[in-house]
């Protein structure tokens, strides 16, 4: 089984994401993990994303994959876990950058469907509903105002130990992100006809997942 929740940065999908694999004995996978690899791998070996040519010549040599760790699927760049050198902004902002490139896209999407191969999945991102599993049974879109989402990142940061947290610098880059990844031509974030849609904003997390269970209940019995 396969369920997707997509939604903008911030909107809480990684926490409920979380919760609900746990609770349904399912894989959590984190698709922008995949794409802060990426962003992270071409950072690291100085790769001019903007000239096609040296793009290609990365994505077609380099290699990413999934592997399950814990409850959920880690990911290896060239052989290495990289989980604890992506959750900056800052690498969050080149992900979003890169994330725009159909051939980026393109060199993703396997990886991200064979997951679904591994186990019954929670497929976390922005194009999950309307691009990567567009078949999944479940589909969930989670959203929150700016305001609490700029709260939450914050929040996330301090708790990771980053130790200057710039208010006005995380909301402009939220805003920003949620521009570029809503505008892109290519899988822009927005909620397949078919999902569920959740305003996060005023919920605890486990509202959320409450909510989110009893929908996957009452849809696995209609099915
Ligand atoms: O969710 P997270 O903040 O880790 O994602 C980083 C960036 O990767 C997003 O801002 C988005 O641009 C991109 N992304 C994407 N499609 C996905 C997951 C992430 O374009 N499925």
């Amino acid at each position: 089984m396969v369920v997707t929740i997509d939604g903008p940065a911030g909107a809480g999908k990684s926490t409920v994401s979380k919760s609900l694999a746990q609770k349904l004995g399912f894989l959590y996978l984190d698709t922008g993990a995949l794409y802060r690899a990426l962003a992270y791998a071409l950072r690291e070996e100085q790769v001019n994303f903007e000239e096609e040519r040296e793009l290609l010549s990365f994505l077609g040599e380099i290699t990413i994959e999934l592997f399950r760790k814990d409850m959920g699927l880690g990911v290896r760049v060239r052989g290495e876990e990289v989980e604890d050198k992506i959750r900056s902004e800052e690498i969050g902002a080149l992900a979003s950058r890169i994330s725009k490139i159909p051939a980026v896209r393109e060199r993703l999407l396997p990886v991200q469907r064979q997951a679904s191969d591994m186990g019954d999945i929670i497929a976390e991102g922005r194009d999950m509903g309307t691009v990567v599993f567009p078949w999944a049974e479940v589909k969930f879109f989670l959203d929150a105002s700016v305001e609490e989402r700029v709260r939450r990142r914050v929040r996330e940061l301090i708790m990771r130990g980053e130790k200057e947290v710039d208010q006005n610098a995380i909301a402009e880059s939220i805003i920003k992100r949620d521009r570029q990844d809503m505008e892109r031509g290519i899988a822009p974030l927005k909620p397949h006809p078919e999902a569920i849609i959740i305003d996060t904003s005023y919920l605890s997390v486990e509202e959320v997942v409450k909510n989110m269970l009893s929908y996957i209940k009452m849809l696995r019995r209609a099915d």
